[in-house]
């Protein structure tokens, strides 16, 4: 099999994998697209130590169980559901779980991939594979909203002007249209400002605690010091960003000024699904380059570039 693998931080193509062998409650699914997402890119400089086939975004079709034949995207998260976090509805905080394509189970940069079953969520026809291979990040984006009540008066930042930060501001756009994004890059800002959404450069930011939330999603460690600097006294950071390097950053500012923390991972699929259904959010323009899995080391480069948005691989094309 064809697939994407990292050890000891090196990425490699390689076509003599073996297949992947579906545990009893998992359903092996032909990838068609895979997303590039900042946390590859940490997980080849380390991040989590991870070993083995990279990559957590996809939408393929299910090769058996209920979903066979049908168009799925997956949770990345394959839970125990046996332990009290799993019973109590905690199942992304299971202390035994695997997370695909991050922690201690193969990703979606490959042909095939298992999946447990009661992770697929059918797609539904009106999405395409195109949108579909955003449903992870964007369900990403709407667990912010399940954990933070954003009032429409709110004002609100979005650090960083990638991938995560577009879509997290289609969502809290349905809450609040106060929201300033802050990024280094003209032509990503301009893409928030179609949306309706204020932009200004990072070297240009006032760093008035202004903010009632605000959002890090710079993949860098300079989000933070950033986001308190910017967050109101009494207000909330919502942490988006996972890092292979370690913040050095003082915490007592978090205390004289009451800030709420909120580390926010994964969100809803079902709210996702149901956003790209309903087109009340777009993600239809934000693919930008598109990779055959040999491309592999081109592709990742091209994820960090100022001028890419999002890089798939098309996992069915050879490069041929
Ligand atoms: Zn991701
Ligand atoms: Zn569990």
């Amino acid at each position: 099999m064809r697939a994407i693998t990292i050890r000891d931080d090196v990425l490699r193509y390689r076509d003599d994998l073996p297949e992947p062998i579906a545990a009893a409650d998992e359903v092996v699914v032909d990838v068609t697209q895979a997303g590039i997402c900042e946390t590859d890119l940490q997980l080849v400089r380390g991040y989590m130590g991870f070993a083995g086939i990279l990559g957590h975004e996809f939408v393929g079709i299910a090769t058996s169980g209920s979903f066979e034949g049908q168009r799925v995207v997956g949770e990345i998260n394959c839970n125990c559901r046996a332990c009290p976090r799993c019973d109590s509805g905690l199942g992304n905080h299971c202390s035994k779980r695997t997370v695909i394509g991050i922690d201690r189970h193969d990703g979606a940069f490959a042909e095939r991939i298992a999946v447990p079953q009661h992770n697929l969520h059918s797609v539904p026809d009106t999405v395409t594979d195109d949108e579909a291979v955003f449903v992870e990040p964007l369900a990403a984006a709407f667990e912010i909203l399940q954990q933070v009540k954003v009032a429409d008066s709110d004002r609100v930042a979005i650090l960083g002007d990638g991938r995560l930060g577009y879509l997290c501001a289609q969502v809290i756009g349905s809450s609040t249209r106060r929201m300033t994004a802050v990024g280094k890059h003209r032509l990503k800002l301009d893409r928030f400002a179609r949306i309706g959404v204020s932009t200004v450069n990072l070297d240009d930011v006032d760093a008035e605690p202004v903010f009632d939330v605000v959002v890090d999603c710079t993949g860098s460690v300079t989000g933070l010091p950033l986001a308190l600097s910017l967050v109101r006294p009494r207000g909330t950071v919502v942490m988006k960003t996972t890092v292979a390097s370690r913040h050095h950053l003082s915490l007592a500012p978090i205390v004289i000024d009451e800030i709420t923390l909120v580390g926010s991972r994964c969100g809803p699929f079902d709210k996702a699904l149901a956003a790209l259904q309903e087109r009340t959010v777009d993600v239809s323009d934000l693919i930008t380059h598109r990779y055959p899995l040999e491309g592999a080391e081109a592709a990742l480069e091209s994820a960090a570039q100022h001028d890419s948005f999002k890089v798939v691989f098309d996992v069915q094309s050879n490069g041929a």
